[in-house]
């Protein structure tokens, strides 16, 4: 009998924390169904991986599994942070896109001791991974780091124009738009992804997802982190335009279920950045679900201004607090800027503020009641599969439209997108936390329940990833 070699898959993710953080979980999930994987990364990704993830450990001990470094053609002392995303996104185009092409074509990394990759899975916004693919005779499936309602919302980007909804005016924000099919009844302008706040059609960052959702139908097959029980409505819509389409979420909560099975600790960090995990021992100090948990991810920023109104507004509803204040999170420094010392003395008292925190880890801890998030799809997604009710305050990408499905379709949280007030922070604490949460509570317990359904055994996340396994050896 002919035996068929062991697929090689080669993940190629954006170079930033979430893109990251969930395509290591799916290599991981690979390597623990034995796959061969190669994962791609920039150098500076590489570097700092290393040093705050320690992922040598944790994949060193999956034969099949390497890392493979490329450039990204950026100076070494550039920052590559949210502010110069125009960069990085030059520099897919200019610089990562020919290398990559170079790597692969024409004998697909084969070396002495690996085969060559039969299959490419690369991040949503890669798209140009497509051609390479074709060009190497391999299939190509796109990861979907953001939501499903996020994915759906871009396919309408051409109806929304003709219609009149696009570009918008500032005293447009709350207008319906009516042109995204099932999301009639609650999407304003304000939700859309924020792309779409663009003042001018010809604007880079709007052409970009234009193309790269047009070009990204070509793929084999997509990925998405989400779960059917979540986004039914939407991914039957989505497949649609998409019919080869895969849901594993949410990943985390699949990764654990499956290295469980493996015997292996539910332990990792992804992380760019250094963790402290001086809050659990804080944590561990504060009775139970009487914490906030307060973080914007990894690359939202804000003003002074604003972090004091947060700050006051966290310190006024009276409630304990763990903050995540990235060192990077205020990009612009005015000199004279002091914070006040009832700020101080109030959070000597009952918060404690940490660079980066064991995120994942935070939010299962018996003292976490209530996540304050920037709307990232992981944390979203982490915050659900926690039980955790949540107030949002998004900026980027998927955030808008994520915190609209949280507060108006999920009903597991408050949308305070747009606004920065002290007296608002407090009072959506306040009914996170106190006034309003049964309700909310009732809701995202019952969407954790469903969750933890799909990614065990006999659930849609668990058995679409066989799925995926099945038929990446059956194109290999
Ligand atoms: N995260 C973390 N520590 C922190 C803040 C965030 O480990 O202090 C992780 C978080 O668990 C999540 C990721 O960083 O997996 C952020 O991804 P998300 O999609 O929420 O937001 P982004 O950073 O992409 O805006």
């Amino acid at each position: 009998m002919e035996h068929k070699p062991i697929p090689h898959v080669l993940i190629f993710p954006f170079p930033a924390q979430g893109h990251i953080n969930s395509m290591l979980k799916l290599a991981e999930l690979l390597c623990l169904s034995g796959l061969h994987v190669t994962f791609l990364n920039t150098e500076f990704i590489h570097l700092r991986l290393h040093r705050f993830a320690d992922v040598e450990t944790r994949f060193g001990i999956f034969p099949g599994f390497r890392f493979e470094t490329i450039s990204d053609g950026l100076p070494a002392d550039h920052s590559r942070s949210f502010n110069s995303i125009s960069d990085l996104i030059h520099s897919v185009k200019t610089f990562i896109e020919p290398t990559f092409r170079k790597l692969l074509i024409p004998d697909r990394l084969k070396s002495e001791d690996r085969p060559p990759v039969t299959c490419i899975i690369a991040d949503g916004v890669l798209s140009f991974t497509i051609d390479v693919a074709e060009a190497i005779e391999v299939p190509c499936i796109l990861w979907r780091t953001p939501s499903a309602c996020y994915f759906w919302s871009t396919f309408f980007i051409s109806e929304m124009i003709a219609a009149g909804e696009l570009p918008f005016n500032d005293d447009e924000m709350d207008k319906a738009i009516t042109s995204v099919p099932g999301m009639e009844n609650f999407l304003r302008s304000r939700d859309l992804p924020s792309f779409c706040r663009a003042k001018e059609l010809n604007d880079p960052g709007l052409q970009l997802i234009l193309t790269e959702t047009i070009n990204s139908t070509r793929a084999t097959a997509h990925i998405l982190n989400t779960f059917e029980d979540l986004e039914g409505p939407i991914l039957s819509q989505l497949r649609a335009y998409i019919p080869k389409l895969y849901t594993l979420g949410p990943l985390h909560a699949l990764l654990n279920s499956r290295r469980k099975i493996a015997s292996q600790p539910p332990t990792s960090s992804n992380s760019l950045l250094e963790i402290d995990r001086s809050c659990m021992t804080w944590l561990d100090q504060q009775p139970s679900k009487s914490v906030v948990y307060f973080s914007f991810g990894s690359v939202v920023f804000m003003s002074h201004a604003q972090m004091i109104e947060f700050w006051y507004g966290l310190v006024n509803s009276g409630k304990r607090f763990l903050w995540v204040l990235r060192p990077d999170s205020i990009p612009v420094k005015t000199s004279d800027f002091q914070v006040p010392e009832e700020l101080k003395l109030a959070t000597k008292e009952r918060g404690y503020i940490v660079d980066w925190s064991p995120q994942e880890e935070v939010l299962v801890h018996p003292a976490v009641g209530g996540f304050f998030t920037h709307s990232g799809w992981n944390s979203t997604l982490e915050s659900m599969v926690a039980g955790l009710p949540m107030v949002c305050w998004p900026q980027f990408a998927d955030q808008p439209i994520n915190s609209r499905y949280v507060s108006e379709v999920w009903k597991i949280g408050f949308d305070m997108k747009d606004t920065c007030d002290r007296s608002i922070v407090a009072k959506l604490i306040r009914d996170m936390m106190d006034d309003k949460r049964e309700e909310l509570v009732v809701s995202v317990n019952r969407i954790a329940e469903q969750a933890s359904k799909c990614v065990s055994e006999g659930g849609t996340s668990n058995r679409n990833l066989d799925l995926l396994i099945e038929d990446i050896k059956a194109m290999s």
